[in-house]
């Protein structure tokens, strides 16, 4: 057996060491993983920590370093990291059978779930079955929805959806996305929101929040959201696509906003491409967050920064 002089192994040798154990989580852009970085200013004012690791992997991720490998285990490294910013993620809409949920998705579309939890006990209550949205009257139905906006477009979809249900599936909502995209109004994401929250079928719903983060963290660059959903397949275990898509829809609404994402806060930004976007002053950050979490999310901020 020839032993080697760990003097004489080259960087491009150790990298190929890593890359063969399965153990090791370090990533492969040839960044070493260390702590969150505080200023010299920071030291004296841990309240407002100053991390600067994310534009280290940001320009490696610009050079193009990252191998498949690497990807995939930033992308589950990032997938751990949400859940222990958000444990208890769950569906944000109200329902308690299939049926009120597709309903509650479709009326979602261009409206918060905050609204359409406002209107859709009332409507659950004169609509229970697929039966009564199938022989509903329009301009009643139009009546309970119309706060959602689209009422019109979205009456149509309901009374399909009712139609399709009853004529096809007996008036059962089906548990297979073939079966669920056949009905009116039932999109792949409306089909993966219905699959994963109600019949616990694992599903990536690629939303407005899902595709701008997935591509902020350069997991893919398609815009098309059924590539998104290949794409992230592939990189991240089945058994986690549910949770992982409320995952990164909560870190959308409270974190990583479209305009100023509050990267100076951020859990993610050792591991963010994009860290940098918003503001990474922790102070101006902090402001930015929203939602019951906020404080969990700044403490993780502050311990990860310490
Ligand atoms: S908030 Fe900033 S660091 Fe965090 S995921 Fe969004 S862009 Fe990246």
């Amino acid at each position: 057996m020839r032993l080697v002089n760990p003097e004489n192994v080259s960087e491009r040798q150790r990298t190929r060491c890593r890359l063969n154990d399965p153990l090791d989580t370090t990533p492969y852009s040839g960044v070493v993983s260390k702590p969150l970085a505080t200023s010299s200013a920071s030291a004296s004012a841990p309240s407002e920590p100053v991390i600067t690791e994310g534009k280290q992997r940001r320009k490696q991720s610009r050079r193009g370093t990252e191998t498949r490998l690497g990807l995939v285990r930033r992308a589950r490294r990032m997938n751990r990291t949400l859940a222990q910013a958000f444990p208890e993620v769950r569906c944000e809409l109200d329902f308690t059978n299939p049926l009120e949920l597709a309903v509650a998705t479709i009326l979602s579309a261009q409206c918060t779930d905050k609204r359409v939890n406002e209107v859709t006990p009332a409507l659950f209550e004169r609509y229970r079955t697929a039966r009564d949205y199938a022989e509903a009257n329009r301009t009643e139905l139009e009546e309970f929805i119309r706060p959602t906006g689209f009422y019109r477009n979205k009456a149509t979809s309901l009374i399909g959806l009712g139609q399709g249900l009853v004529e096809q599936f007996d008036g059962e909502v089906p548990h297979t996305l073939e079966q669920l995209v056949k009905l009116p109004g039932v999109g792949r994401k409306t089909a993966n929101v219905i699959l994963g929250n109600a019949f616990d079928v694992p599903g990536l719903t690629v939303d407005t929040h899902f595709s701008r983060l997935v591509r902020r963290w350069r997991w893919t660059a398609e815009t098309d959201p059924v590539k998104i959903e290949f794409a992230v397949a592939e990189l991240v275990e089945k058994r986690e696509w549910t949770l992982l898509s409320h995952r990164v829809i909560f870190h959308g609404r409270r974190v990583c906003h479209s305009r100023r994402p509050a990267c100076g806060v951020c859990v993610l930004a050792r591991d963010c491409p994009s860290y940098g976007e918003g503001p990474t002053d922790f102070k101006e950050a902090a402001a930015l967050v929203r939602g019951p979490e906020t404080e969990h999310l700044l403490a993780l901020a502050r311990e990860g920064a310490s």
